[in-house]
């Protein structure tokens, strides 16, 4: 198949789905056109049979948690899922293809998906994910966790999740030139931290990601140095280690905006059967980006903060809050998420952002079908939000495509500074 081929694939598919008309014919072609940035991804790196399986797609695998009932758009076999696997290996398999292109494959499923950018957020890069075509968002949680982690596990979840953040810490002190956890805080700093956000930023880094709803609550006290160091050398357990993690995670916010960097937090409900989704409300944010020392660093909501898409919506007007609207399309509808993206458009449209999540969640579903059926859908999406608003009167077409190829690439392009 050419390059051709899949733009029509994406045409048919918004243009065909669901209600005949819900998307205007000429817009939807637009934005099928539209080479796009992709926000927020998990590519997984191209290995030959019989190399080490690439496992740092993602600091938390939830493929290691206990069994939840899956949303009915995540079940394996969709006929969305299906229709994905024919748009990228049409009668073929991905074995024959990644085959066929033993030094470009993952690059030839952008291609098939419409991507021009992904921001692969990993642990690391590596061979197979060539820049600037793949773009690297690591994970900052571990950052906050130097008295380790055990004392903080509460159910079978954490208890999957918490010892992966030990172990990508104890890669940071490695990575850090470091023997162990520091005597002082003000050298955990400086030697553990800056150094691993300078590591970051030198290898290409956009953005540090956090995965803290997992964990914990997203409310971030602003404790002073003297707490955080209390709890830090507290051998005698009367220090408050929430405090020390607030005072770490502002930390790191700081020199993200120091060195430039973004910070992407995921904002929203997430995987596993015990995930507290009230510690993922949006608002819980709002005293960080209401804080003037933190102007300076932008943030990124990942995921569009579900199920408080509407609450969401005036943090937007913070001048450092962005949003994108990964996740989403895998258990819900385009419908419903055009709902949410026609608020957001209407308000502050340049802090909207495209991204698919691709994920590896299955043999069927694996990254390249997860891109294809978010970067179809979320098209679709966003062709129902803006040909609702060109209906109701409120936006022309010709600005409808304007909003389009903001979103889609544009209003990442200038977050980031890419060219
Ligand atoms: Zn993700």
């Amino acid at each position: 198949m050419n390059q051709f081929f899949a733009g029509a694939a994406l045409i048919a598919a918004i243009a065909t789905s669901g209600c005949a008309h819900a998307v205007d014919p000429e817009l939807a072609r637009a934005i099928s056109a539209i080479k796009a940035i992709d926000n927020h991804a998990h590519p997984v790196r191209p290995t030959a049979p019989g190399d080490k399986v690439d496992d740092e797609f993602d600091a938390l695998p939830v493929d290691s948690l206990e069994a939840q009932s899956d949303p009915i758009r995540q079940r394996g076999k969709s006929p969305i899922v299906t229709a994905a696997h024919t748009q990228l290996y049409g009668s073929g398999t991905k074995a024959d293809v990644m085959k066929a292109h033993p030094s470009d494959y993952a690059t030839w499923v952008l291609d098939r998906a419409g991507i021009e950018t992904m921001v692969a957020n990993r642990v690391a890069m590596g061979p197979g994910l060539p820049a600037p075509r793949f773009l690297f968002v690591p994970f900052a949680d571990a950052l906050m966790f130097p008295l380790g982690t055990a004392q903080l596990i509460k159910n079978p979840d954490q208890r999957a999740f918490y010892p992966l953040e030990d172990k990508l810490l104890q890669r940071y002190y490695t990575e850090s030139g470091v023997p162990g956890k520091p005597a002082t805080l003000g050298e955990y700093l400086a030697k553990v931290v800056t150094a691993t956000l300078e590591r970051h930023k030198k290898s290409g880094a956009l953005a540090e990601k956090y995965e803290l709803a997992y964990l914990r609550t997203l409310a971030i006290g602003n404790p002073t140095r003297a707490e955080a160091e209390r709890a830090y050398s507290g051998s005698t357990g009367g220090g408050d280690y929430t405090a020390l993690q607030d005072y770490i995670f502002r930390y790191i916010a700081l020199e993200c905006g120091r060195l430039g960097m973004g910070v992407h937090i995921h904002v929203a409900h997430g995987g596993g059967g015990y995930f507290n989704t009230s510690w993922a409300n949006p608002m819980l944010l709002e005293p960080l980006l209401n804080d003037p020392a933190l102007r300076k660093t932008n943030f990124v909501m990942i995921h569009g903060g579900w199920p408080w898409t509407r609450e969401i919506t005036p943090l937007l007007t913070k001048p450092n809050a962005y949003l994108d609207y990964s996740e989403q399309l895998s258990f819900d509808t385009p419908h419903n998420v055009a709902e949410a993206l026609r608020g957001w458009l209407a308000y502050v449209p340049e802090k909207v952002l495209f991204a698919t999540d691709a994920y590896p969640f299955s043999a069927d579903l694996g990254w390249e079908e997860a891109a294809v059926v978010a970067s179809n859908a979320s098209r679709e999406a966003l062709g129902r939000a803006l040909t609702a608003m060109m209906r109701d009167g409120e936006i022309t077409r010709e600005r409808a495509v304007e909003l389009a190829t903001m979103v889609m690439r544009d209003n990442a392009r200038k977050l980031y500074g890419l060219k």
